[in-house]
């Protein structure tokens, strides 16, 4: 979004509101909360209201669920279905496909790449890496990629809006692509097929949802974090309209596993549903406060007596965003981890589209 759009926003509404309406809500509803409020700094000092340890502990399910770390290689590389294999250091997330014919591998996040060759030799002893598939053109999940450069014969796969932005990036570590697409692309080696779509629920240019029907897996980067809520603003999604739509694209694939870039946590179809009916949750309860806005804002307009229309605009979303973070964590703690660490950002990602959508 761009910060003029924000202003002429603002604007339209402070102009609307200050000569047309009435105020008709009132301001002891929207007083401050003197317990813990997640829109505010996270505190150290003890007896502060929002002292860290007033936010909710993981949930045991979550923990349960985070795979062992090897000591030893800092990765946790499992054989999820026969010749694929997931990766994780604890953070990011890879996976790579071993055929009759070489290696596949998905993404390289400059976090673990430079052990993917050690890995890969490990779990696929005396097989080339043929292909190099990047999800998308972020630099978090592709940028270790340059360990592959010396990969003699490597393709590098990826779609040509991401080939223009690494072009023009300005970050060390990429590996430009070699082969590009623009619509739906097959990849096939020693027999086994990976279908490539173009997308959009993240990314500024454009994703790829990577699918291994075979495998019954499926990649989408930067959507969910399985039992978690997800990370700040949906994801940094640039685009959260897309990203609510992301949910039943993804849920017509048929999938046992899907790959979603972060958590040590490799997550399920489940998984999905949950975060579908979080994001809609939020979705609707950010857009009922809405609904409210225009009146809350001429009551807080009332209030700072006509002096400050940018005090009062600001005012009224942090109240907007304060309900509506309360009631889902409210409906969320127990569901999903650390729902309180996120949901004020989900709540203020929504009431900004809302105000310019
Ligand atoms: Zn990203």
């Amino acid at each position: 979004m761009k910060a003029f759009e924000f202003f002429a926003s603002a604007v339209f509404w402070v102009g609307l509101s200050t000569v047309a309406l009435q105020p008709t809500y009132s301001m002891a509803e929207d007083e401050a909360p003197e317990q813990l409020n997640t829109g505010d700094d996270i505190s150290l000092t003890p007896d502060h209201p929002n002292h860290f340890k007033a936010f909710a502990p993981e949930l045991p399910e979550m923990l349960a669920r985070m795979p062992a770390i090897d000591p030893e290689t800092g990765l946790h590389v499992s054989e999820v279905k026969p010749g694929l294999f997931y990766v994780t250091e604890g953070v990011y997330q890879s996976a790579f496909l071993a055929t009759d014919d070489g290696v596949i591998v998905f993404d390289a996040p400059p976090s673990f790449a430079h052990k993917l060759p050690a890995a890969i030799s490990e779990h696929a002893p005396g097989k080339a890496i043929r292909f190099l598939v990047y999800s998308h053109g972020h630099h978090d999940h592709i940028g270790g990629a340059h360990v592959l450069a010396h990969v003699e014969g490597l393709e590098v796969v990826a779609h040509a809006d991401v080939a223009e932005s690494i072009a023009k990036s300005w970050r060390p570590g990429f590996l430009a692509p070699t082969k590009t697409y623009t619509g739906p692309y097959e990849l096939s080696l020693g027999g086994e097929k990976v279908e490539l779509t173009p997308a959009s629920f993240h990314a500024e240019d454009v994703d790829t949802i990577v699918y291994l029907a075979k495998q019954k897996f499926v990649m989408a980067v930067d959507t969910i974090t399985p039992g978690e809520a997800p990370f700040m603003n949906f994801g940094a999604t640039s685009d959260v309209g897309a990203y609510m739509t992301f949910f039943d694209t993804i849920l017509e694939y048929e999938f046992d596993h899907i790959l979603s870039g972060h958590v040590s946590v490799l997550g399920t179809r489940e998984d999905v549903i949950k975060a579908r009916d979080y994001a809609q949750d939020v979705w609707q309860t950010a857009g009922a406060g809405m609904a409210t806005f225009l009146n809350r804002f001429n009551a807080t307009l009332a209030e700072f007596e006509y002096k400050n229309a940018n005090l009062a605009y600001r005012a009224t979303i942090e109240a907007v965003r304060r309900d509506c973070a309360r009631d889902v964590i409210d409906r969320w703690t127990g569901k999903l981890s650390v729902v309180d660490v996120w949901a004020d950002s989900h709540c203020q990602t929504v009431i900004l589209y809302n105000i310019m959508h």
